[in-house]
């Protein structure tokens, strides 16, 4: 099995012992020296200013290359595009931009009368903006809000025509969803590459209502495995196994570049990358 191009999820720390933590997780993970790590940008641009800050320090103390995610939710259009022109001044043009989610307690998203609408407005709005390299969400399992599984590919390819360079899936628990919306995307005219998204199961009642909230179907046999799992207090095994069994069915099926969704919890993702033979390489400056 070919070793896959890999990249890492974090989010901003909303407290000292938070920024501890993400600071631990980057020091776990760089050694596998990812292509880029992102930020993401809370729900409802709830934690704009954290990550501005989250990505200028990793950006200026990691040596990783970042990217900075951004949304459309609750902002003009002057103030989207003014924080992409701060990620800019820090030295991060790498954007992944996305409509977002409405904050918790609001039902669907609604568009500042001012703001981008859309996420196809938000990557027409950056490439006018300036130099970025834009990737984008994408929904195997189809998000919730498409018509059918044919809007949703079509709703990407319009993000690709828009300028977007590369898509980045939601999770999904079996190869095949992948597959499946590979084909159709292949089928709808789409060449640009899809990177498949992980997420190794830290927490299977947090993944489970993440699940529910952004359409990811779970398969009865993952809930049967976790259920005995749990009850054999061997959660961490079956999430190393389950995640390193799907990125190796991924992988064997073509597919050469992964994007953990770390949760700022390094170790189960450390784990399924060197179970699929991506292990520390160390800088020549610390052979020497
Ligand atoms: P879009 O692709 O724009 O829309 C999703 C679907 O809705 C489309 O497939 C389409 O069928 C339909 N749709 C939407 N708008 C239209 C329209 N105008 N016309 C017709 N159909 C439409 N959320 C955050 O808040 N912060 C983050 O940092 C963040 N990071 C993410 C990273 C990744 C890799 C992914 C996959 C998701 C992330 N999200 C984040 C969640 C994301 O904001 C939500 O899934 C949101 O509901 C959709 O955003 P989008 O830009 O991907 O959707």
């Amino acid at each position: 099995m070919t070793a896959p191009a890999i990249s890492f999820e974090f989010f901003p720390p909303q407290s000292l012992e938070a920024s501890f933590r993400l600071w631990d997780t980057v020091q776990v993970l760089a050694p596998l020296q990812p292509r880029f790590v992102s930020v993401t940008y809370g729900a409802g641009g709830t934690t704009r200013d954290l990550t501005r800050e989250a990505v200028a320090t990793l950006h200026k103390s990691s040596g990783l290359p970042v990217a900075a995610h951004l949304t459309c939710v609750n902002a003009t259009r002057e103030e989207t595009l003014g924080i992409a022109r701060d990620f800019a001044a820090a030295g991060v043009t790498d954007i992944v931009a996305l409509r977002g989610d409405p904050p918790k307690g609001s039902t669907g998203f609604v568009s500042h009368p001012d703001g981008f609408a859309s996420s196809v407005e938000l990557i027409e709005g950056l490439r006018e903006a300036g130099e970025f390299n834009i990737r984008v969400g994408a929904y195997p399992d189809t998000h919730p809000e498409a018509t059918d599984a044919q809007a949703n590919v079509s709703y990407l390819k319009r993000k690709f025509e828009a300028g977007a360079s590369e898509a980045l899936t939601q999770f999904f628990f079996e190869a095949e969803t992948f597959f499946r919306f590979r084909d159709a995307c292949e089928k709808a005219g789409i060449d640009a590459p899809i990177t498949p998204g992980i997420l190794p199961i830290e927490n299977w009642k947090g993944a489970v209502r993440f699940a529910k909230s952004c359409g990811t179907h779970i398969p009865t046999w993952v809930v049967d495995a976790f259920d005995k799992a749990e009850r054999d207090g061997r959660e961490d095994l079956l999430a190393t196994a389950i995640c390193a069994e799907l990125c190796s069915e991924l992988i064997d099926g073509g597919v050469d570049t992964l994007h953990f969704y770390t949760l700022n919890r390094p170790e189960l993702t450390r784990d399924v990358c060197h179970a699929l033979g991506v292990t520390p390489r160390l800088a020549l400056k610390n052979v020497a």
